[in-house]
């Protein structure tokens, strides 16, 4: 097979309760990203109660109200081994806010209701008085530095079997308390990051993809680098005051 002819399934985790904030703009940036990698990528949303595909090269998922995560947290219950297992085995995934805090082990909603989240990350979240909002920069080991817009009620923290994104420089995270945003364990990625985070943060896309092509195919050859216009959303990220 060509180079220009494969195939990268995205898992596009349901777009629609889960988002907001313009998170269907990672989807855009990736599956465009992709593309300009030289691979021909092939999405399938998956909203409640929708057969999972057989082949799953990358998942992403974005945030959303309690309420729509409440629906979204019983169809996620019943696919936890099929998403734990494909996380065990390094399918790249990234989960924005409302999907980020399911992919832990649970969120407590600041109206009293626990809702059961999958575990593959290891965090918990719950609902406090105050929102988090506003842009927030991030320095990351992984993927540099990091730019996105912040808005949850959630505080989430880590145990020992998930490490932060990054530390934040702007904003809040993962809680106003101990200055990390976002979670990852193995190729799983949690993040509170809208913007959308994916076109103003391309080494991500190009993680995902890049884990994505070696897990399937053996091997990945990039075809473009850094862009201007990823630059200039950092740095006008970084100018704009809270
Ligand atoms: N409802 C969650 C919270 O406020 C998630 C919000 C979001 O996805 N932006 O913490």
């Amino acid at each position: 097979m060509m180079a220009a002819e494969r195939e990268l399934v995205i898992v596009s985790l349901y777009p629609r309760d889960m988002n907001i904030y313009g998170d269907r703009g990672n989807l855009l940036a990736l599956t465009r990203r992709a593309v300009a990698h030289g691979f021909s990528p092939r999405v399938v949303d998956l909203n409640v109660g929708d057969a999972m595909p057989e082949q799953v090269d990358i998942v992403i998922g974005g945030g959303g109200q309690d309420s729509g995560q409440g629906r979204v947290s019983v169809d996620l219950e019943r696919r936890a081994e099929e998403f734990t297992a494909l996380a065990a085995d390094g399918t790249p995934m990234l989960v924005i806010c409302g999907l980020y805090q399911l992919f832990g082990h649970r969120f407590l909603t600041h109206s009293g209701d626990t809702l059961k989240g999958i575990g593959v990350l290891d965090v918990e979240t719950r609902g406090g008085a105050e929102r988090m909002i506003g842009n927030v920069v991030v320095e990351s080991r992984d993927f540099g530095e990091i730019v996105g817009y912040e808005n949850h009620s959630g505080y989430t923290v880590l145990g020992p079997g998930s490490e932060p994104l990054g530390k934040v420089v702007q904003g809040a995270g993962n809680n106003p308390d101990d200055g990390t945003e976002g979670a990852r364990t193995g190729n799983v990625l949690g993040s509170y990051l809208h913007g959308a985070l994916l076109p103003k943060n391309p080494a991500i896309s190009d993680f995902l993809i890049e884990t994505a092509a070696v897990r399937r195919y053996g091997e990945f050859v990039p075809r473009v680098g850094e862009d201007a216009t990823a630059d200039r959303a950092r740095a006008a990220a970084k100018r704009r005051p809270r």
